[in-house]
């Protein structure tokens, strides 16, 4: 940490602004942490005025001075130049210059990077990457995304777009993804698509949770979408980490609390597509649960 200034972040979902200060020394003890609905339904200029409302909310309840800097996670990917959004689930976000409108609302600069981004820095500084040198931070649930940390600095990469891997092609693929392209890891092996695998194949429709309780229970059909997640992931990954080749995965996300994930078969079916005779990555679960996008955000101040 470079500073003992107190940290600012705000966390922006689809649903909910979480703000958060964090005290550098301590950073999973924060200072204070709040949160308003997004009600995104209203339209970028009132997702705006919430920001500001919950940093307004922070300075009051925590007396302290107004920050100079605040750090914000979003949905969809930064476009680095411009600092607008594009490719977010919050549409009304998409094309609109974010970061330059909030840095003028709440006087001070604004340091922003998306959701997966903050969710890797902060595994990497304060969670389950703690001194990892190269830190790939996924997010498979809903949708399939991803962040990059090396040496504890977040890279955005040249369109803004490093760590997303979850519209890369798969083998043999070719379901049509809602992004346009055909085949994409997100169409196969993120949460609704392992549920719409196995509702198509004869079973039930249910949520993931249930298909992972049914497969305990010998349910061979919630087997084999087990194993379709297991084969896939491994593909996919091996991919990136033929690239990347990161010390560190942390997997965030619904579909990443799966176990299989992290099991020897596992890392078998990644050696069997990694241009290596061995895997020693280490692949394990996050530490900081719901918090890591909210202290990610205000990380990427320190
Ligand atoms: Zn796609």
């Amino acid at each position: 940490m470079i500073s003992n200034s107190p940290l600012w972040g705000i966390d922006l979902g689809g649903t909910k602004v979480e703000g958060v200060i964090m005290d550098p020394q301590n950073p999973t003890s924060p200072i204070h942490r709040l949160r308003r609905d997004t009600e995104a339904s209203r339209g970028y200029e009132h997702i705006v005025s919430q920001i500001v409302a919950v940093i307004q909310d922070l300075e009051s309840s925590s007396g302290l001075p107004h920050p100079s800097t605040i750090g914000i996670g979003t949905p969809g990917v930064v476009e680095p130049i411009t600092g607008s959004l594009k490719n977010s689930n919050t549409t009304c976000l998409n094309g609109r210059p974010l970061r330059d409108d909030l840095s003028l609302a709440l006087k001070c600069d604004v340091v922003m990077a998306n959701d997966a981004n903050c969710f890797a820095l902060a595994e990497a500084l304060c969670g389950a990457a703690r001194n990892a040198e190269v830190v790939l931070g996924l997010i498979l649930g809903t949708g399939v995304g991803g962040g990059i940390v090396i040496n504890g600095q977040v890279l955005n990469g040249h369109h803004g777009i490093a760590g997303e891997w979850g519209h890369n092609p798969l083998c043999g693929e070719s379901r049509l993804c809602y992004c346009g392209r055909k085949g994409c890891v997100e169409s196969v092996i993120a949460g609704p698509s392992l549920e719409r695998f196995y509702h198509e194949n004869g079973g039930q429709k249910v949520r993931l949770p249930e298909i992972v309780s049914r497969s305990t229970a010998g349910d061979l059909l919630a087997n084999q979408t087990l194993e379709l997640l297991r084969s896939k992931f491994a593909e996919a990954i091996a991919a990136v980490m033929n690239i990347l080749d990161p010390d560190v995965i942390v997997i965030g996300g619904g579909v990443g609390n799966i176990s299989l994930l992290y099991d020897e078969a596992t890392r078998e079916a990644i050696l069997r597509h990694l241009f290596n005779s061995e895997m020693t990555t280490r692949i394990i679960p996050p530490q900081l649960g719901d918090s890591a996008g909210v202290f990610g955000a205000a990380l990427l101040t320190a």
